[in-house]
């Protein structure tokens, strides 16, 4: 659908003309040509060629003039003061559009950049791009940026932000911007021009004195810019290459108010409080030794003693859902992985091969191979499927020194894993078992939010992935009605996909609202393929089993960084390596302490007796920084009674109880995995929730 001023022009030549027409157009006065804008809603407006978005935000509405930051045209972020010279579908972004505060970011950097400019003329300036939470801006400098000097550098972008200074597109002739920058000695822009500008007439903004070799588009002043605070300076090359200069990088939070601002600062707060590395060491969970190696946590007594709680608490849950429960060994022959494909499409994350005599030996990135050999190890009849076999299956794989991280990336981690072999016919029901699976271990470690993922094969990256269409579009139609029959919501990730076929990931997001897969179900009919499996059907005949591959709880290493940062250090009792503390209030009680302490460990219960010769004060204090659910304080009146006082972590003192009564609550409240705190409001992030469960 063309318009009027389109007669006679190809797309192509008004694309090319998009600058200059409008000198033309008023060239031909009293002809001004009319064009055709089309709103999001579908509604059409005429307007004259050389009309701005502004001017048409300004018709629709004046509110939506002032709210507006940046214009959408045929796809393309325009500022709102770019002549529009052909018809086009026209969005005005207010800061409710995500594209539209990444521009405002934008413009944020080149404030920041302005302020700096103002402030050490000397600088030398590099980029200044928006990130996800805001920006940052790149400077050389011969003395660091100090705390001091990102005061004064903020006070200096309120004050230009408070004058409103409009952003200002200017069309420079080439060799003019590289003058320009050469008589300011600003050398890493003129490479930029040089390598970047590759038409005859160079796009800077201009900020007051501020100008910048930049494309925009940004918004049109400085005013609106409100919510941003300068977080911090790092180092970094000049263009990324080790042997450049070193810039110093102003990284800077920027929302859109300060309401927004203020709830990220206070999730970053929360995310240190919470960080499962800090919260480790403090609490005694695991520790990182050089000696043994990067990404190779060792398991400190209580650390070990909540994942042990989770192994077995995993074990019976599949137990009871008959599962097959068999140990395989760590490593295999490399032969192994070339028969399952791994061999071919996940080398690159497998550590190198042992040479012994004979063979070579690897160690396991995955389980799912030796599983398959421990189903082929007898003749099986359709009357054995499904068979479920699992294992708490420790594995490797070769991550990059850069992305190991406490217990949340590591090199060797134990996944509670299974597959289970079944007929095509029986995938449905298997798939909705391993759901409700997930779902009751989700409400038993007081996991609430989490979303569905269906992670499918990047189609333009196809080598990554074993060729066979029609095997890729069955398991996804499949997963597709699986996850229907279940009314679940999913959001499809295309290039998340294993290499042997497409799978379901239920995804928890952090603090920071960052997501990761925890569970996953996968449907395979590559590997059974590979290693020919069967099992003699009804008819007689022999068939060809399907594999599901799933993790219920993740790996524990990953499992436990998360509950350690969910539950802020603080585990439920049924979790908490320590559940209850016995605070004598001098050694006085001691006997009696001893005995308490002694019911208690009969009765099943983690309890540490702090004999200390403290103050009762300094127990209490150290007991809450330890996070014990329960401290039982022991004095005279308790010891005369029998009775013990209790005090709980968030409740405070709940008074003196008969200690069989203390011991029988306790008792519940373990076995109903009570949660006894709220589940903390930041793990409501609006990413996790977005696509979290429906009903
Ligand atoms: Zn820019
Ligand atoms: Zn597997």
């Amino acid at each position: 659908m063309k318009g009027p001023s389109a007669v006679g022009a190809t797309p192509e030549a008004r694309l090319s003309n998009r600058h200059g027409s409008r000198d033309q157009n008023e060239g031909s006065k009293g002809k001004m040509a009319t064009l055709q804008i089309t709103l999001p809603d579908g509604a059409t407006r005429e307007v004259p060629s050389g009309t701005t978005a502004a001017e048409i935000a300004q018709q629709i509405s004046p509110r939506l003039a002032k709210e507006a930051l940046v214009a959408r045209a045929d796809g393309e972020l325009i500022d709102l003061s770019r002549p529009l010279d052909h018809d086009v579908k026209l969005a005005i972004l207010t800061s409710k559009d995500p594209d539209a505060v990444q521009v405002l970011r934008h413009s944020a950097a080149h404030l920041l950049a302005a302020a700096v400019i103002d402030l050490y003329p000397d600088v030398k300036l590099g980029v200044g791009p928006p990130i996800e939470t805001g920006f940052f801006y790149e400077f050389l400098r011969d003395q660091p940026f100090t705390p001091e000097d990102l005061e004064k550098i903020e006070a200096k972008m309120h004050e230009i932000a408070a004058k409103d200074v409009p952003n200002e597109r200017k069309l420079i002739p080439k060799a003019e911007a590289l003058d320009l920058y050469r008589r300011s000695n600003q050398q890493f822009k003129c490479e930029l021009v040089e390598e970047k500008a590759i038409e005859p007439m160079v796009s800077f903004y201009t900020t007051g004195k501020f100008i910048d070799f930049c494309r925009g588009p940004h918004i049109p002043s400085t005013g609106r810019i409100k919510a941003f605070k300068l977080m911090n300076v790092a180092g970094a090359y000049w263009k990324g290459h080790e042997g450049n200069p070193q810039m110093q990088r102003i990284y800077a939070a920027c929302f859109v108010d300060q309401k927004e601002l203020d709830e990220y600062l206070h999730k970053l707060e929360e995310a240190k409080r919470r960080d499962h590395r800090r919260l480790g060491k403090e609490l005694g969970l695991f520790t990182v030794n050089d000696l043994v190696g990067a990404g190779l946590p060792l398991w400190l007594p209580k650390g070990a003693t909540i994942r042990r709680l989770l192994e077995e608490y995993i074990l019976e849950k599949e137990r009871q859902a008959d599962y097959e429960h068999v140990y395989t060994p760590d490593l295999a022959k490399v032969d192994l992985y070339v028969r399952s494909g791994h061999w071919a499409h996940y080398h690159e994350d497998m550590f190198p091969p042992m040479d012994l005599e004979t063979e070579q030996l690897v160690l396991r990135p995955m389980n799912c191979p030796h599983h398959i050999l421990v189903y082929q190890s007898k003749k099986r009849s359709y009357r054995d499927l499904p068979v479920r076999i699992a294992e708490l299956g420790t594995m490797y794989r070769y991550e990059r020194s850069g992305v190991l991280s406490g217990l949340s990336r590591v090199r060797v981690m134990t996944l509670n894993d299974a597959h289970i072999f079944c007929t095509p016919e029986q995938i449905k029901d298997e798939f909705a078992r391993v759901m409700r699976l997930v779902e009751q271990a989700y409400r038993d470690l007081g996991i609430t939010q989490y979303s569905y993922r269906l992670s499918l094969r990047d189609k333009v990256n196809v080598g990554k992935y074993i060729a066979n269409d029609e095997m890729w579009d069955l398991a996804e139609r499949m997963l597709r009605e699986a996850m229907d029959s279940l009314h679940l919501p999913y959001t499809e990730a295309p290039g998340e996909a294993a290499f042997y076929g497409p799978k379901l990931d239920i995804q928890l997001a952090d603090v920071m609202g960052h997501q990761e897969t925890y569970s996953t179900i996968q449907i395979d009919f590559h590997l059974p393929n590979q290693f020919d499996l069967g099992y003699v059907g009804a008819d007689g005949q022999e068939h060809r089993p399907v594999m599901i591959h799933r993790g219920v709880i993740s790996t524990m290493e990953r499992m436990v960084s998360y509950l350690i940062e969910l539950y802020a250090g603080a585990f439920p009792v049924w979790l908490a390596p320590v559940q209850a503390s016995v605070l004598p209030v001098s050694g006085k009680f001691e006997e009696y302490a001893k005995n308490v302490a002694q019911q208690l460990k009969d009765a099943g219960v983690r309890v540490h007796l702090d004999d200390r010769n403290e103050k009762l004060q300094a127990k209490i204090r150290d007991a809450q920084l330890e996070k014990i659910p329960y401290m039982l304080i022991i004095g005279g009146k308790e010891a005369e009674a029998g009775t013990v006082s209790v005090r709980h972590r968030f409740k405070g003192d709940l008074g003196p109880r008969p200690l069989e009564q203390f011991i029988a609550d306790l008792q519940q409240e373990i076995t109903t995995k009570a949660i006894d705190q709220p589940p903390p409001a930041e793990f409501g992030s609006e990413k996790a929730a977005a696509g979290t469960k429906a009903k």
